[in-house]
């Protein structure tokens, strides 16, 4: 809802970041991501919209596909790296750009301290306070720790609960936990075989919740983060009447490219 393309939580986690690399006088962004990320299509979208430059180091050899397009459309420039050099980004970023005064280092997702800020706002923008259960997906962990440390800090009694959507998630608690002193719930058991993994049930999922109710959601983030929302409900759970909260994240150019994954699905 916040902007079609600098959605969700992207928007919110690139807020302070933007306001940094204006105050510091920074006219270039440079980010990373594979080749389906909503990062670099927010922050090639934020930089347009805001007149930065913007560089996008896209993990793989090179492709094309119609979220590179839609980066391109909005000015950013793409430089493809091995997965190896990409593990070292501050290293890629060095040999690229040197310390030129004047270009700024975005981690991949925009992971960072400011970021977290950015998404703890979330929470304080709530027109509500009595929700029992907020729930979130996590990819970097960033926007969890947010939420997480919006809700410990304000007066809300609301449990965080993430849901990782990779396997072996159990890490970012550890992540987690160096931003925000506060509680959390994590359910790793809804990761459906690592990122961008789905499966049919998980397909058919999606593709009811979007049919009965108009909310549009996608398989990596949301799906996943709603897949495990509804089947601890029906675990029991929730006491009945609880308010539970299900932060929809945004992502939905994470859909193009989805269709021959779609047209498997047993109810599509
Ligand atoms: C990037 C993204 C996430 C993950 O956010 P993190 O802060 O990296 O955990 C969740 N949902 C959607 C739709 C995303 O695009």
């Amino acid at each position: 809802m916040i902007h079609p393309f600098i959605s969700g939580n992207k928007w919110r986690k690139l807020k302070y970041i933007l306001l940094e690399a204006d105050h510091l006088g920074k006219k270039h962004l440079v980010t990373f991501g594979g080749a389906y990320s909503n990062h670099l299509i927010a922050t090639a979208c934020a930089a347009a919209r805001f007149g930065f430059k913007s560089t996008g180091i896209v993990r793989g050899e090179e492709v094309q596909n119609d979220i590179l397009m839609l980066c391109k459309l909005f000015g950013m420039e793409l430089r493809f790296t091995d997965r190896s050099s990409y593990r070292d980004k501050l290293l890629l970023f060095s040999e690229l750009f040197g310390d030129d005064p004047e270009t700024m280092f975005i981690d991949e997702g925009g992971a960072g301290e400011l970021a977290v800020k950015g998404c703890a706002e979330l929470i304080t923008e709530l027109s509500e306070e009595a929700y029992d259960h907020i729930f979130c997906a996590a990819g970097t962990g960033t926007t969890a720790a947010g939420i997480t440390h919006g809700i410990g800090e304000g007066s809300l009694v609301a449990t965080a609960h993430i849901v990782p959507v990779l396997k072996g998630g159990e890490y970012l608690t550890d992540v987690i936990k160096k931003y925000t002193p506060h509680q959390f719930e994590m359910h790793t058991d809804y990761h459906f075989g690592g990122y961008a993994k789905t499966s049919p049930e998980l397909l058919d999922f999606v593709h009811s919740l979007c049919r009965s109710t108009g909310i549009l959601i996608e398989p990596v983030y949301t799906g996943k983060m709603f897949f495990a929302l509804f089947d601890l409900a029906s675990r029991g759970r929730f006491a009945p009447g609880s308010k539970i909260l299900a932060v929809h994240t945004g992502g939905l150019t994470g859909l193009l490219g989805m269709s021959s994954k779609f047209n498997q699905a047993a109810t599509f």
